[in-house]
């Protein structure tokens, strides 16, 4: 139950909606029993009055009964609309805030840490496992404080007709109201935490077969994991169908219990010697008893979940519960102005792994200069800049842009002050405008047809223009397209220092030669750092270096570099 407390505080801020939540599931259940009891009552009176049982009731005026029984049942249809029109709108207000609450807890904790959490497993705890704990005030806490009222309310109005009935009635709805919970929370615990694990298990699957289809086509593999999916659809299935058995039962024992009450309250009345056959007053306790079983049908169905939205705050409590292990400041960092970047005796190796990546990396870059990194594969080219984005925190050493430590940067000021062109591209689901304007939000259509057509992109805009659509993480585009498309929002960006891993990869010789030219252009007045497995363009760089078993070595040109080492 613990595990639900962060979620229950951002309920303060709704507190007055949440309230009349409850007011009006009071006033709506209140008439629904009111309307029953009045019936009986009307009813039993005119049965009596009907069959010439008894002359007091012959004169009986039947005018304001019945208008009370419409005002009842009018009172109850608005009253149940305006409970859901407000306890919904406030479950989506929540809902909501629970999302960007959870958001926000993640984004920092991205570098350096999320990269063991898969998309899929992050995406159901974002939706399914958010949406169980918006459950909590719907099928917890609206029907117990609603039951709690109630009991009272109808215990005390059967007290004035017969004390005994009162407290009976009274008692027993009370520890239904107590034992409901118990038992079937206890009943629906393992299969609500079997379910949930089961979700994200198959969203993972399903996921993961949706993407690498092609290849497990291409490989043969692909039936192999459509049956894991089918076994776990079936899991699934057979655990939502126990969750349905646990509704029916407790829905099922509730009705019988009430029989059983009612069979108690009739022997009790029987045993007083009060029952008067003829005295309609004993309907109103015998309806009003029936009746009041209402207030508890919203708790018998609502208890077996509770596992289910126990796991699910486990899991998102596991994730918002890390503290972000890079931080950032939150004033701007007063600089030089001039962005040389400096790693002073940087010694990094990743979490979970025993590989010193990079061992006593020490690297000056001026203002200005353009450097070129190379290495062989693997050898922590792409590492080395992740450190220098603040992704991750070196074990040993210092990294400072503009002689001042990262660590004493604003991470949005840091983010300003670096364009990259990464390794792996992400193409987000959306237009060619919005995939380019990510980089800068207000630049104008032509500016971007215009630097389309520098990086030979013209083709993209053929058919609907900038509103062409590169949904599906660029699918439609090849590799070269995708990173020209890199390159340009790179330009956008217009940081003072631009950062390229491997730029030209996957494109020809030909196209790489023109694509490079173009970039050149943009070199001016910023500090540069290109990575390249290829050796061209390297005489147009201020000094090479060459990363090798951990450690960086410079050479002031590209013919040292291959007169020394790199061939
Ligand atoms: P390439 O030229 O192939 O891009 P690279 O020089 O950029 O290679 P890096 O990506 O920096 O190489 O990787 C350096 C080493 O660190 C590799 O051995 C790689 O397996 C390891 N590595 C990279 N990312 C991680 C990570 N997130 N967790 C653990 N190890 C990692
Ligand atoms: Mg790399």
């Amino acid at each position: 139950m613990r595990d639900l407390l962060p979620y229950l505080k951002l309920y303060k801020k709704h507190w007055l909606w949440l309230s009349m939540g409850i007011l009006l599931a009071l006033i709506t259940v209140s008439a629904s029993i009111s309307l029953l009891t009045l019936s009986g009552w009307v009813l039993t009176i005119s049965a009596i009055s009907g069959l010439g049982m008894s002359i007091a009731y012959e004169t009986f005026n039947y005018i304001v009964p019945m208008a009370i029984i419409r005002l009842l049942s009018v009172l109850r249809t608005i009253g149940r609309w305006t409970e859901k029109t407000i306890t919904h709108d406030v479950t989506f207000k929540l809902l909501t805030e629970l999302r960007v609450f959870f958001f926000r807890k993640i984004s920092p904790l991205i570098p350096g840490n999320i990269y063991n959490l898969r998309n899929a497993d992050l995406l159901n705890r974002l939706i399914a496992d958010i949406s169980a704990i918006d459950h909590i005030y719907i099928r917890l806490i609206n029907p117990i404080i609603v039951g709690i009222f109630g009991i009272t309310i109808l215990s005390m109005f059967l007290f004035l007709f017969n004390k005994t009935i009162g407290l009976i009635l009274g008692t027993i709805l009370l520890l239904l109201l107590l034992i409901w919970p118990i038992i079937f929370y206890n009943l629906g615990k393992k299969n609500g935490n079997e379910l949930a694990q089961c979700r994200t298990k198959l969203r993972i699957i399903t996921l993961d077969w949706l993407q690498a289809y092609s290849e497990l086509t291409l490989f043969g593999a692909e039936k192999k994991y459509r049956n894991t999916i089918l076994y776990t659809q079936k899991n699934l299935s057979l655990k939502q169908f126990n969750n349905a058995n646990f509704s029916g039962i407790a829905h099922g024992a509730l009705i019988l219990t009430s029989g059983l009450t009612l069979l108690l309250i009739v022997w009790v009345l029987i045993n007083q010697e009060q029952i008067l056959f003829l005295d309609p007053v004993y309907s109103i306790i015998i309806f009003s008893s029936i009746a009041s079983f209402e207030l508890l049908i919203p708790i018998s169905g609502a208890f077996h979940f509770l596992g289910q939205t126990i796991t699910s705050a486990r899991r998102v409590n596991e994730i918002i519960s890390d503290e972000p292990k890079i931080k950032f400041m939150n004033h701007m960092t007063k600089h030089s102005g001039h962005y040389s970047i400096q790693f002073k005796n940087v010694y990094f190796q990743y979490p979970n792994s025993n590989h010193q990546v990079l061992k006593n990396i020490n690297l000056n870059i001026e203002d200005q200069q353009k450097i070129a990194i190379i290495g062989k594969t693997g050898s922590g080219k792409s590492t080395l800049l992740q450190l220098l984005f603040h992704y991750w925190i070196p074990q040993k050493g210092i990294i400072s842009i503009a002689n001042q430590p990262l660590a004493l940067w604003n991470e949005s000021q840091l983010r300003k002050t670096i364009s990259v062109v990464s390794q792996r591209v992400h193409i987000l689901n959306a237009t060619l405008r919005d995939n380019l304007r990510i980089a800068s939000p207000n630049i104008e259509d032509h500016k971007l047809l215009q630097i389309l057509n520098d990086f030979f992109l013209e083709h993209l805009l053929e058919d609907k223009g900038l509103d062409t659509w590169l949904g599906n993480g660029g699918y439609d585009l090849s590799g070269g397209e995708k990173r020209r498309i890199d390159i340009i929002r790179s330009i956008l960006h217009d940081a003072p220092i631009l950062i390229l891993d491997e730029p030209t990869e996957g494109l020809d010789k030909k196209t790489e030669k023109k694509v490079m030219k173009k970039l050149e252009y943009h070199f001016k007045l910023k500090t540069v750092i290109i990575i390249t497995h290829r050796l061209i363009k390297l005489d147009k760089m201020d000094s090479v270096f060459l990363i090798e078993e951990g450690k960086i070595t410079k050479y002031h040109s590209r013919s040292s570099l291959l007169k020394n080492k790199y061939s």
